[in-house]
């Protein structure tokens, strides 16, 4: 079965989100773990949290995405800044924890002229620092399009974090489809062979979700510009060879792409399930 939602708003809590999903004909979503500029998080109502997992239950949802603000940079030269990073990562991996083995996604961030390999150490030592052993959530590395000093538009960027991370098994990744494309991997064309150089490089095992966006700009663009399911530079049929590759079918899929509302996810995910072969 296609396992597929979008990105939903947090602020009427899990419930609510759980309910649009079903509304708008999902199984999962995403959802940013506080305001994307990187307040101070609301407390968690734990009232709404026992009752989403029960409507989860009931109703199929098994896997949700926590996105961490998009604003956050790990890899940031001021130390405060990454001071900032660490501390929102902490308390995230500890609120996490009431809805166990879930998924956080984060962007690795950029190393804004200090280099790739300084920009990667601060990742790392970000990772080191608030990996703790007994934590039930999965962290994802998200892939990126390069655009200015981002880190992580690369295989080989992702592997290299990963290596030096001592809790190596409490990180994955996830693809952002417009991301890889506009890096330049040729996911249209070469479906088979950016997975075979994932593979080698990363390893498919890592590979845990994917955030299914089409890109307004062209292949090697390094521009980050999502486009709606099958409008953009991707395409509606390399779109269908994705969702339905044997390497992807199983993963859980995000639609992160421009909608005014919940009636445009909805009919990207009836394109979407109708294009899956199950
Ligand atoms: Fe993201
Ligand atoms: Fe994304
Ligand atoms: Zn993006």
């Amino acid at each position: 079965m296609l396992t597929i939602g979008c990105h939903l708003s947090a602020t009427k809590g899990f419930l609510h989100m759980g309910q649009e999903t079903i509304q708008i004909g999902g199984n999962t979503f995403q959802f940013f773990t506080r305001n994307p500029r990187g307040s101070q998080a609301k407390e968690l109502n734990l009232n709404d949290i026992a009752r989403f997992q029960s409507y989860a239950e009931q109703h199929g949802i098994h896997h949700i995405l926590a996105h961490a603000p998009y604003t956050l940079n790990p890899a940031a030269e001021n130390p405060a800044t990454r001071e900032f990073a660490e501390l929102v990562f902490k308390d995230d991996l500890t609120r996490m924890e009431h809805l166990p083995g879930q998924m956080y996604n984060f962007h690795p961030g950029s190393h804004v002229g200090q280099g790739v390999e300084t920009g990667i150490n601060h990742i790392v030592s970000l990772l080191n620092k608030t990996l703790f052993p007994d934590q039930t959530t999965v962290v994802l590395l998200e892939t990126m399009s390069g655009k200015g000093s981002e880190i992580g538009s690369s295989f080989t960027e992702l592997r290299a974090i990963i290596d030096r991370t001592e809790l190596s098994e409490k990180v994955g990744v996830c693809w952002d489809t417009c991301h890889l494309f506009s890096a330049g991997y040729d996911i249209v064309n070469q479906l088979d062979n950016v997975l075979t150089d994932f593979d080698k490089t990363v390893g498919l095992n890592r590979l845990l979700a994917i955030h299914l966006n089409d890109s307004l700009m062209p292949f090697q663009g390094h521009k980050d510009r999502h486009e709606k399911i099958g409008k953009g530079q991707i395409g509606l049929d390399a779109i269908g060879r994705i969702i339905n590759h044997p390497a992807l079918k199983d993963k859980p899929f995000y639609l992160e792409t421009p909608q005014d509302n919940l009636s445009g996810y909805a009919h990207e995910i009836n394109i979407l399930k109708e294009l899956y072969q199950s």
